[in-house]
């Protein structure tokens, strides 16, 4: 398969060379060329050409641009990216949740986006949708509108296949300039991360990734957001104000899950036979299955973190003792795990897991904020700690002022003889 040129109608206008993310199309006499070395026949030259001169070979027989199916003119507006852009932001509205899935089923975090949504709506009105993209995947629309969502708009397509996500970033832009919403929210997991810059990148909006609030503007009704920059030494207030849709990808483990409603009124809307689906340039060679929380640290119950004042990685069993003793999961900080004593996955904090257990021990933890905000929430916190100006103390429920290899073997004491 292969990008071919219309030389008929080709008007030499060059938005296709502008838009090429491979470089691959240049003018040549004021006709569009095509290298075929760099065309990898992403199809993305495909929507934007103002003459339907461009054909995608790859397309079946009966699906050309322009064709009733789609139409992929856009009235009194030559150039694509001007369709989203902010000077109409008016005709945006609502906010749409990307329903991320693997398996057959939503991922966690897509409750979690959906919380925030219905949080930000909360007495305005506005609508929340949930588009939801994949192959053989409808019946995942009832949990989402058991969620709470006002409609699910659906493309199923034998081209959305797991991983294929340039295909579903094309198509997701396709259905996002079609049905306007005013703000796009998903997940800062590895797919949304994956996902939404290509989407905002092809819609010529803003893109704000891993925030931990959102807001809306009183005044303007533009989504407020905030997020660590800078290192996590400030944090930023960042808004989209001329380019529509606003989007953003939120952290995990952040916001509260939105909770099922007792009975769901939203609608599907299914879109599959309006949305073109191209093929993936993708060819998945073997889908290797990794343990997505190695260190169990997302569902744990009770946490034993430990930080730098364990002195040595040889004091790690002391934790690990304790820990399989209680029935607790270990964390670490980042310095812990930076001095290569523990594996990264059990790192707790801005850039490692958001953790909300119902205990959590901080074992030679000082407090620093990057940590702190990955464990704040947990219901009880134990901070044994030998400096007693240790910030971690502010935070905890129970503080022990005493060096923690002395600490942690008289609470093992304790254990065996509370269980003889
Ligand atoms: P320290 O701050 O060195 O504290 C060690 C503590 O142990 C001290 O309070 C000391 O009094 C106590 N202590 C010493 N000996 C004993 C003993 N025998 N018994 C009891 N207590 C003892 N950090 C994270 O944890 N998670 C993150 O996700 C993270 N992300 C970051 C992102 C960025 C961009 C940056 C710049 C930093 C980040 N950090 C993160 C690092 C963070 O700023 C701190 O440096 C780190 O959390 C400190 O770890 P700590 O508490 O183990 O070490």
């Amino acid at each position: 398969s292969q990008i071919r040129i219309l030389q008929s109608n080709c008007i030499g206008c060059g938005t296709c060379v502008q838009l090429c993310p491979f470089e691959a199309l240049s003018l040549v006499d004021a006709q569009a060329f095509v290298d075929h070395n760099r065309c990898v026949v992403c199809g993305s030259c495909v929507p934007v050409c103002p003459a339907d001169a461009i054909v995608d070979d790859s397309l079946p027989d009966d699906v050309m641009p322009g064709d009733s199916m789609v139409d992929w003119s856009i009235p009194d507006e030559p150039d694509v990216k001007s369709i989203v852009k902010g000077n109409e932001t008016s005709t945006f509205s609502g906010i749409c949740v990307y329903a991320e899935h693997t398996d057959g089923a939503l991922v966690p975090s897509v409750a979690e986006v959906i919380g925030a949504a219905r949080q930000l709506t909360e007495g305005t009105g506005l609508p929340v949708s949930a588009v939801l993209l994949g192959s053989e995947i409808g019946h995942l629309t009832g949990e989402l509108l058991e969620l709470g969502v006002d409609e699910v708009w659906l493309v199923d397509s034998p081209n959305l296949q797991p991983y294929a996500e340039d295909a579903e970033a094309r198509c997701m832009s396709e259905l996002l300039a079609e049905l306007k919403p005013a703000i796009v929210l998903g997940s800062g997991t590895r797919r949304g991360r994956s996902i939404f810059p290509r989407v905002a990148a092809r819609l010529n909006t803003g893109l704000c990734a891993d925030c931990i609030s959102l807001s809306l503007d009183q005044d303007t009704g533009n989504l407020v957001v905030t997020r660590p920059a800078y290192g996590g030494s400030i944090v930023a207030k960042i808004v989209i104000p001329h380019q529509r849709p606003q989007m953003a990808t939120i952290k995990e483990h952040v916001f509260r899950p939105a909770s099922k409603v007792s009975a769901p009124s939203g609608t599907v809307r299914d879109m599959s036979s309006q949305i073109r689906v191209s093929k993936t340039v993708l060819e998945i060679l073997e889908i290797v299955k990794g343990r997505a929380d190695p260190a169990n640290l997302l569902q744990a119950d009770t946490i034993v973190a430990v930080g730098r004042g364990i002195k040595k990685a040889e004091n790690l069993p002391l934790i690990y003792e304790f820990a399989g003793a209680i029935g607790a999961s270990v964390g670490a900080t980042r310095a812990a795990v930076d001095l290569g004593w523990i594996h990264p996955s059990h790192q707790i904090g801005q850039t490692g897991s958001i953790v909300k257990p119902r205990v959590y021990f901080a074992c030679g933890i000082s407090g620093a904020l990057q940590h702190t905000v990955g464990m704040e929430e947990a219901e009880t916190i134990v901070a044994i700690n030998s400096d007693p100006n240790a910030p971690i103390f502010d935070l905890a429920t129970y503080g022990i002022v005493g060096d923690l290899l002395e600490v942690i073997p008289a609470f093992m004491e304790t254990l065996k003889a509370e269980k003889q």
